[in-house]
């Protein structure tokens, strides 16, 4: 076996790096990662090169890995948003970007000749996403809360009615964690008379604890969606970028060739496929359960709640969508949105509330943001 030495000189900075990382995640609020999560007893695992190449659902010939969990982890998440009892298919995927590219390309599979509608609140992957699959897309305006703009739609949708409709709808925007209500979609799907029709669900955050909210809101299989991606670093926690995506096995199949070299089927996106990934994830389900992933989502609403009626007490117009963790302000100043690393577009700025964030967190924010109004000399630490 290959022993490594790391010089003294690199040994040094891997410690500072951890250090720095240590600082950066103390005050870490603008970002919807949560950071709360113990996957310790998972460390052996690091030891080996977890590969889940090919299909999770079809064995391969590379057997380092972690497939049974992979399934597991889809299944979950599959009955969580109501997909079709016997026709369900998903992978876990390097993040929710993967997962949307994903279901766009089932859906150019599905309907070459489709047209793809999004709203300008759209998460910018997407657009990246469109352009490699080379497919034609119409940009939707959205109402001000960040919700995509059902009448601007159904317009829209009339003018090119000759064409099958792709619709890639936001279970929470990026900025506003908006949801754009899928029902409302499909009713309008209807109206239209549209009858080839494809819609995604991009739920990197909020897709992930939508299903615990009551009531319910639209945004699921049983609601009319076709595929589904949710990231898995942002609401359960992974130290690794990660995601699912679910969508309808009997589309999976239109797309799937078997290569031999693996034994097992080429279904996604990349070859080679993170083995480690599908265990973190395993591992929160199973020891969580559904009632902690609830109780987490009931954390995150209820200190959302709470630093919106904080920026209210010190003058501050800060606003949330109807059960959602991100809570929106007018930018703050710069020192501040550097220490919190806050998101800021068009002179707004956000928190997400995630399950690791406190209100002591909330509060110290609004202090710090309050003491700009009285003196110059902000003391940010
Ligand atoms: C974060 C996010 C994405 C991208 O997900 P990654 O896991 O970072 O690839 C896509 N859409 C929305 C709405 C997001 O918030």
């Amino acid at each position: 076996m290959t022993t490594y030495h790391l010089p003294a000189t690199e040994a040094a900075q891997l410690d500072s790096l951890l250090e720095q990382v240590q600082t950066c995640t103390n005050n870490f609020l603008g970002y919807p990662v949560s950071k709360d999560f113990d996957y310790s007893p998972l460390l052996p695992f690091l030891s080996y090169p977890l590969n889940n190449l090919g299909d999770p659902f079809v064995t391969s010939t590379y057997a380092v890995g972690s497939r049974e969990m992979e399934k597991y982890v889809v299944e979950f998440f599959a009955k969580l948003f109501r997909a079709p009892s016997d026709d369900w298919w998903g992978y876990v995927t390097n993040g929710g970007s993967e997962g949307n590219l994903y279901g766009l390309y089932l859906a150019r599979e599905l309907y070459p000749k489709g047209m793809v509608y999004y709203s300008e609140a759209t998460h910018y992957s997407v657009q990246k996403n469109l352009h490699l699959l080379d497919m034609p897309s119409i940009v939707i305006r959205t109402r001000e809360n960040g919700e995509i703009d059902y009448e601007d739609l159904q317009n829209t949708i009339r003018m090119n009615r000759h064409m099958p409709v792709i619709i890639l709808a936001n279970i929470g925007t990026t900025m506003t964690e908006a949801r754009d209500d899928v029902g409302r979609i499909k009713g309008i799907l209807k109206e239209l008379a549209i009858r080839h029709h494809y819609i995604h669900c991009d739920g990197a955050l909020s897709g992930s604890y939508s299903a615990f909210i009551e009531p319910r809101p639209a945004f699921d299989f049983a609601d009319g969606a076709d595929s589904m991606a949710i990231s898995g670093h942002k609401f359960i926690g992974s130290p690794i970028p990660c995601g699912v995506v679910v969508a309808k096995r009997s589309n999976r199949d239109r797309i799937a060739r078997s290569v031999a070299y693996i034994g097992s089927m080429d279904t996604t996106i990349t070859g080679s496929r993170n083995g480690h990934s599908p265990l973190f994830l395993w591992y929160a389900l199973k020891s969580l359960g559904l009632a902690g992933l609830k109780e987490r989502a009931r954390h995150s609403l209820s200190v959302a709640a709470y630093a919106v009626e904080r920026f209210h007490e010190i003058g501050i117009q800060a606003w949330r969508n109807p059960h959602s963790i991100t809570v929106v302000f007018p930018d703050p100043a710069g020192n501040i949105r550097r220490k919190w690393q806050l998101a800021s577009e068009n002179g707004w700025s956000h928190i997400i509330c995630m399950p690791n964030v406190t209100t002591a967190q909330i509060d110290m924010l609004v202090a710090e943001i309050a003491a700009t109004f009285t003196s110059t000399a902000v003391p940010v630490l």
